[in-house]
């Protein structure tokens, strides 16, 4: 049994065939995926990854305003998140963060709204999803300032550094890996994951996106999670379904999600 913890299904690539997408999903043992709201808050785009998991029983969405789109956060946008970040299956704020590799939004913009929404995921109670990239120092010292550490978090398709994992698992954040760690140049982050305690570790796909190997270059889809899972097998020397079990269960913890618990064997 697996989750995918992150993944995009609600755009759309996945307009002309999302039905067979889960299908395939479900057929390769997972359980749950998390479709992670983006795009213009004000657009209706977070509507539509709310809608997606009012229809699909197994999925689960989050919203928030991603780094790429700082530029579009606004009182307006705050207020927008504040009432979708409340529906019952919203499970987690995000994702938000810095992402000083693309620079879409200029840095400051981005600090902003990244702050912005940790205070509003702590008023929501809702944990969050941090994206980082090329940002570590700075993500680590803004979630230092404004993570709640009840509710706690996680850093999604993690590509950090070892010193940005410590600090992550020192704030009570969940590290979650994505495709990347199945290629064949990743071997400093494999050395990472090895350190990664498996009571606080994910797996996903970042769909459409970085599919693992050996589907890289194709379009990704959650059933690739399995990929994800047999990699951290081999890192931590155990089973698959081991894996699957480990981060299926933190998955649950961490977005409150009784479902999936009354799941486990
Ligand atoms: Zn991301
Ligand atoms: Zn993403």
């Amino acid at each position: 049994m697996y989750v995918d913890s992150h993944a995009h299904i609600d755009s759309a690539e996945f307009d002309s065939d999302r039905a067979q997408v889960l299908e395939r999903a479900r057929a390769a043992g997972v359980v749950a995926v998390l479709t992670v709201g983006t795009g213009d808050p004000l657009s209706g785009a977070l509507e539509r990854a709310i809608e997606l998991a009012e229809r699909e029983e197994m999925v689960y969405a989050s919203v928030g305003v991603h780094p790429h789109d700082a530029r579009l956060f606004s009182e307006a946008a705050a207020e927008r998140l504040k009432d979708l970040v409340q529906h019952p299956k919203v499970v987690a704020l995000g994702e938000i963060g810095l992402d000083y590799h693309y620079d879409n939004s200029p840095r400051q913009q981005q600090q902003l709204a990244f702050a912005a929404q940790l205070k509003l995921a702590r008023a929501a109670g809702k944990p969050v999803i941090v994206h980082s990239r090329a940002a570590d120092e700075d993500t680590i010292s803004i979630l230092r300032r404004e993570l709640s550490p009840d509710l706690g978090g996680v850093m999604h398709c993690f590509t950090g550094s070892a010193w940005a994992a410590e600090e992550a698992l020192a704030l009570g954040l969940m590290i979650s890996f994505a495709g990347i760690l199945t290629f064949k140049r990743a071997d400093e982050l494999r050395s990472i994951a090895r350190r990664v305690p498996l009571d606080r570790v994910l797996i996903e796909t970042d769909s459409p996106y970085l599919a693992p190997v050996p589907h890289r270059g194709q379009r990704n889809e959650p059933a690739y999670v399995v990929e994800v899972a047999r990699s951290l097998a081999e890192i931590h020397g155990m089973s698959r379904e081991e894996i699957g079990r480990h981060t299926t269960e933190n998955f649950a913890r961490l977005f409150r999600v009784g479902s999936i618990k009354t799941l486990l064997p």
